[in-house]
């Protein structure tokens, strides 16, 4: 049992001005304190510093998707995070509106409440989207992260870093003394968001272009719960003049906590001069994008950013790695950024850990690139992809040419009309609304993340296609795919799929015609010095195939195996049981980690 020190002995001064560690994490972001969290649930130093003298100030990321709350899951904070989350059942009727009390548009289901692609989210995860803003996910994510042994230093700004063969220092800035320090340690980790100097610093190589469009977000309290309860959504989108210039595609007022605190994000032309946000300014844009110009409000905050469209395609040099926007920068559409941020985090630490403690050769940190790199292109190709095709919508009304806001009324008026054009525009309307599917139930982009590299070992067999590669996930065992969803357990227990292989260590996943990897897997842990636990599944075993869906996932004879890495991806699999299954997995495990 550890002793109880009040936290007197980790305080305690060093006479050594420079700190060691293993990793510095530079950001708190969802990026950096994830990081900082899977570091210190994994018994591995480190430092996470950040420049400012709190986490977010502004409620930025909220639509936290299935993978996302998959990882909170695996580091035992779910319920910590449900607890200050908007629950899955008031975030799906995103709403198309002239205004909050004017005309409605129409509505989809988003984030998979429509009870068809409800059913898609429910077979493939444990965990339902959720929406927690940023301003409360960090705090719940450092806190944690400190709690487990994490050493966070606010005020503390990454000003330069040197590597060299054994490890990385790292200057830092003390912010509230205005005096510079050293970090020393083995691996840095530049999560500091999309202006990442460290990212600059390793001269990361970036397709694309920063600050295509401008935003400004007005966040503001007003309880307009009468004109929104009875079709719950996080967003209520807004066409307006001018809603199209700029921006995210179309006026956002979006709920922060239901139904009386919002963000609104505004476009602007980013060519012009920056718009000067101030009380008057924010206070005409709420009462207009929601229709109530008497409205009392009472605006809490207002700040510019600008869109992106860029992402690195080398995500690492040597001993510095990058994550999150530092690496994929895009606009919010879709709901990828802190959700990709936490995802890269979570491929990334294991990595670190097991590299750190000679269980992989240093190969194994190549594929966090080669890995995660392509998933950074395809989430800034979307997420910007989905920003453009409002125009659809703007199109199938008939206000892109619009010049006055009577101009607009009467084109959107048009679709009520019983005449040729009113129906066309109509018939417009139906396939506009349906191509938002790909921003807001884009399952096939949320979940279906395949890697193919040195850390997976393919047997030939290709990916599964679906009907819809942005649309659709579909789940399966192939090498590199994400281990299927099913419930499992006993007469008392019921888990996840994901439950039986925690991010501590491999898991080797069988039969009960497959009980003879079980001394395979010990054999080969003992000798190669890595964790691997067996899980047999069956009837008085473990866990039982409660729903006798398992077998049916797996792709895999009863008595084959998958092998799978701690974040969940199948690194290794074999049909049936072989002549020697200890030779076989020795050569797998020592294949993806990078010792053979
Ligand atoms: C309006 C809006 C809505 C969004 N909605 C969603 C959504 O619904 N879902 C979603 O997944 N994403 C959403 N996003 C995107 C999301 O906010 C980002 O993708 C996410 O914050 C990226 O996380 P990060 O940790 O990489 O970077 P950041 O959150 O930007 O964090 C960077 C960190 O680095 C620190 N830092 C920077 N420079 C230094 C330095 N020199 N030294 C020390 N520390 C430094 C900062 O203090 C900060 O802690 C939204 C964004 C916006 C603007």
């Amino acid at each position: 049992m550890p002793e109880s020190n009040d936290g007197t002995i980790e305080s305690e001064p060093t006479a050594d001005p420079a700190v060691t560690t293993e990793v510095v994490v530079v950001g708190s972001g969802p990026a950096g304190a994830t990081a900082a969290l899977l570091l210190a649930t994994l018994g591995i130093d480190c430092v996470m510093i950040t420049k400012y003298r709190w986490t977010a100030n502004t409620p930025r990321a909220h639509i936290t998707n299935q993978r996302a709350m998959e990882v909170f899951r695996d580091l035992g904070i779910e319920q910590q995070i449900l607890a200050d989350a908007t629950e899955h059942g008031l975030v799906g009727d995103t709403v198309f509106c002239t205004s909050i009390a004017g005309e409605e548009i129409g509505r989809i289901r988003t984030w998979g409440t429509r009870p068809d692609r409800e059913a898609d989210y429910r077979l493939a995860s444990p965990c339902l989207t959720v929406d927690i803003p940023q301003t409360y996910l960090e705090p719940i994510l450092v806190r944690n992260a400190a709690q487990r042994g994490a050493r966070v230093r606010f005020s503390t700004e990454y000003l330069s870093h040197r590597q060299d063969e054994d490890g990385v220092t790292v200057e830092v800035l003390d912010r509230l003394t205005g005096q510079r320090q050293h970090i020393r340690a083995r691996y840095l980790i530049g999560a500091d968001g999309a202006r990442s100097k460290v990212a600059a610093d390793i001269d990361l190589p970036f397709v694309g272009a920063m600050d295509i469009a401008g935003s400004m977000n007005i966040t503001f309290k007003a309880d307009i719960s009468g004109h929104v309860a009875h079709r719950p959504s996080v967003l209520y989108w807004v066409i307006q003049p001018g809603s199209n210039v700029g921006g995210i595609g179309a006026g956002l007022v979006r709920m922060v906590r239901p139904w009386d605190e919002w963000l609104i994000v505004w476009g602007y032309d980013i060519a012009e001069e920056p718009p000067v946000v101030d009380e008057a300014a924010a206070i005409q844009i709420v009462r207009s994008l929601l229709g109530m110009p008497d409205l009392e409000v009472e605006i809490t905050g207002t700040s510019l950013w600008g869109n992106n469209e860029m992402y690195a395609t080398r995500l690492h040099q040597s001993r510095v790695f990058c994550a999150g926007d530092a690496v994929h920068r895009h606009p919010p559409s879709n709901g990828l950024g802190s959700n990709t941020s936490v995802q890269d985090a979570y491929n990334l630490v294991w990595k670190l850990a097991a590299v750190l403690r000679g269980q992989a050769g240093p190969a194994l940190l190549e594929t966090y690139t080669e890995e995660r790199a392509p998933v950074a292109e395809r989430i800034v190709t979307r997420a910007n992809k989905s920003s453009r095709e409002f125009v659809d919508i703007f199109e199938a009304l008939g206000v892109l040419g619009a010049d006055s806001e009577a101009e607009m009324a009467a084109a959107i008026e048009e679709r009520k009309a019983n005449t040729a054009a009113g129906a066309a525009k109509r018939a417009a309307l139906v396939r506009a609304m349906e191509l938002k599917n790909y921003e807001f139930n884009a399952h096939g982009v949320e979940l279906g993340q395949h890697y193919a590299s040195a850390a997976v070992i393919s047997d030939g067999t290709a990916p599964p296609e679906s009907a819809d590669a942005d649309l659709y996930y579909a789940m399966s065992t192939v090498p590199g795919a994400h281990l299927p969803h099913a419930w499992v357990g006993d007469h008392a227990h019921r888990l996840a799929m994901m439950d039986l292989a925690p991010y501590s260590r491999w898991t080797l996943l069988t039969g009960i015609a497959g009980e003879a990897w079980q001394a395979a897997a010990e054999t080969v842990g003992r000798e190669l010095g890595v964790p691997l636990e067996t899980v047999v599944i069956g009837p008085g075993r473990e866990v039982t195939d409660l729903y006798y869906d398992w077998a049916k996932l797996r792709e895999v004879e009863e008595s084959g195996v998958l092998l799978v890495r701690p974040d969940k991806h199948i690194a290794w699999r074999a049909a049936t049981l072989p002549q020697d299954p200890e030779a076989q997995l020795r050569r797998a495990l020592l294949s993806v980690l990078g010792r053979s």
